[in-house]
C-alpha cells in the first residue's frame, strides 16, 4: 500500500496515520518528524531547517526530498503524511515511484475548516515518551498518575497562534493545488476531517478497503 495523507495542519493526518499504520502495518513516514528530529540532534543541517521549522515556514524542496527519500526506497508499503507539499516534491515523488516500477495507490485529503484547525492545534500536546498525540479537550491523555500515564507531554514549538496562522497559508497557497494534480491522475479521496476522531477512522479505512 502506497498512500498519502494530505490535509491542512490539524486536519488529523498523524492520528489517523497512526490508526491505519496499525490496522494495516504499513510505514508511518511523517516529514515533519524527520525535521523535528533533525533539529534535536542538533547537526548543521538541523540548525539550517530550525529556522523554517519555528517561523511555519517550509523547509527547501532540495533538503526535503534529499530527506525523504530514503525512507521511501526502504519501505514497499507506506502512508506519507506531510509530503509532498510543493508541486516539486510531488514531481520528485512521481520519479522516485518510476525508478523502481510502482505507482501510488490514492491520496486521501483530510478537510476541516481553517477555524477548527486552531483550536485543534492550539490543544495538541504529544507524550516524549511516546510520541503519541492528545488534545485537551478531543483527545485526552489517561488520567495523571495512573499505570497508562503517558506524560509529560509537549507543546509544539510551532504550535503557536502565528506559526499557526503561516502554515495554514503555505498549506493554502502551496499544498492545497495538489488536490487537482492527484484528481487528474483519479486518485483523489476526500473525507470530512471535521467528525470526531473515530469516524474519520471509519472513513480512511473504507477508503483504503479495510472497513470491517
Ligand atoms: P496533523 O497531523 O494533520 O497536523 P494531528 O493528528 O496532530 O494533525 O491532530 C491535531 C490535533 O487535533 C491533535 O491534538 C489531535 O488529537 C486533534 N484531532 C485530530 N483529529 C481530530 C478530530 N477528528 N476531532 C477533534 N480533534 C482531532
Ligand atoms: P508538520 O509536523 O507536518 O506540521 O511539519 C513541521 C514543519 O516541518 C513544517 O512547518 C515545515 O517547516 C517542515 N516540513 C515538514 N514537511 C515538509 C515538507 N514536505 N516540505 C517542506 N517543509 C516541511
Amino acid at each position: 500500500m502506497r498512500v498519502i495523507l494530505m490535509g491542512p495542519q490539524g486536519a488529523g493526518k498523524g492520528t489517523q496515520a497512526a490508526k491505519l499504520e496499525e490496522e494495516t502495518g504499513a510505514t508511518h513516514i511523517e516529514t515533519g518528524d524527520l525535521v523535528r528530529s533533525e533539529i534535536k540532534s542538533e547537526t548543521e543541517l538541523g540548525q539550517k531547517i530550525k529556522e523554517y521549522s519555528d517561523k511555519g515556514e517550509l523547509v527547501p524542496d532540495e533538503i526535503i526530498i534529499d530527506m525523504t527519500k530514503p525512507y521511501l526506497d526502504e519501505n514497499d508499503s507506506w502512508i506519507l503524511d506531510g509530503f509532498p507539499r510543493t508541486q516539486e516534491q510531488a514531481r520528485a515523488l512521481d520519479e522516485a515511484l518510476e525508478d523502481i516500477g510502482e505507482e501510488l495507490d490514492m491520496v486521501i485529503v483530510l478537510e476541516a475548516d481553517d477555524d477548527e484547525l486552531v483550536e485543534r492545534l492550539s490543544g495538541r500536546r504529544q507524550s516524549e515518551a511516546t510520541g503519541e498525540v492528545y488534545h485537551v479537550e478531543h483527545n485526552p491523555p489517561p488520567e495523571e498518575g495512573s499505570e497508562e500515564d503517558p506524560g509529560p507531554f509537549v507543546q509544539r514549538e510551532d504550535d503557536t497562534e502565528e506559526a499557526i496562522r503561516n502554515r495554514l497559508d503555505s498549506y493554502h497557497e502551496q499544498t492545497e493545488p495538489l488536490k487537482d494534480f492527484y484528481e487528474e491522475k483519479g486518485i483523489l479521496v476526500t473525507v470530512d476531517a471535521s467528525k470526531d476522531i473515530d469516524e474519520v477512522t471509519q472513513e480512511v479505512l473504507k477508503a483504503v478497503g479495510e472497513d470491517k
